[in-house]
């Protein structure tokens, strides 16, 4: 899975045969793995990020580089496939991030009112879509508000419609008790599956072939 130390996205990698923990630069030259053997824990693997931060600094690419022209060709998720802008009748620039939107909202749409309706919550007064840099969603349970990330329109479906379940379950339980996850299990029950499948996920634009 890919991991963000710092500023720096770092793509994970478990090896049971590994003996030391040891940093390279993939072959495409564009991602910097880690080799974690069986024995690091997270606080063995933080102190080694930490002893190779100047090296990090020149190899790893950063969260920050990443600014998308939006041009044809560039290749960007949409629902967890890679589209290649400019083709297939995906468009180019503002008007994509806008197509992108309204299938976001659409599907927010639906899965928003098939699970009101079976969770039995109808008190949500407003869903909005924003630009959330670290979640996927937030719910104010006191005045029916959930916003929800614009980023979910690359993930797959399958993981926003659990974002959903997961938002509204908090109209019942603010926070992340037992009885918070016996609910959103009671509607999903392989919801762990949804939530291991986006975690990591690397959703950064490529370039594509022609350039
Ligand atoms: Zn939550």
């Amino acid at each position: 899975m890919y991991f963000r130390y710092d500023d720096f996205i770092i793509h994970a990698v478990n090896r049971s045969n590994a003996v030391r923990l040891s940093l390279r630069v993939h072959a495409n030259g564009d991602e910097v793995s880690l080799t974690i053997p069986p024995w690091a824990t997270k606080s063995h693997i933080m102190r080694f990020l930490d002893e190779n931060r100047e090296w990090l600094r020149e190899h790893a690419p950063k969260v920050s580089d990443f600014h998308p022209s939006y041009a044809a060709g560039e290749e960007h998720l949409l629902f967890g496939e890679w589209v290649t802008l400019g083709e297939n009748g995906i468009p180019t620039g503002q008007a994509f991030v806008e197509y992108r939107l309204e299938k976001l909202k659409d599907l927010l749409n639906d899965y928003f009112v098939t699970y009101q309706m079976r969770m039995r919550i109808p008190n949500i007064q407003r869903v909005t879509i924003k630009d959330m840099k670290s979640r996927w969603g937030s719910c104010r349970p006191s005045t029916g508000t959930i916003s929800m990330a614009s980023n979910l329109a690359m993930i797959p479906k399958e993981c926003v419609e659990y974002i959903v379940v997961h938002e509204l379950a908090h109209m019942h339980h603010p926070d992340h008790s037992p009885a918070f996850y016996a609910e959103v299990e009671r509607y999903m029950p392989d919801w762990k599956e949804r939530s291991d499948r986006m975690s990591g996920m690397d959703l950064r634009p490529r370039k594509g072939k022609s350039k």
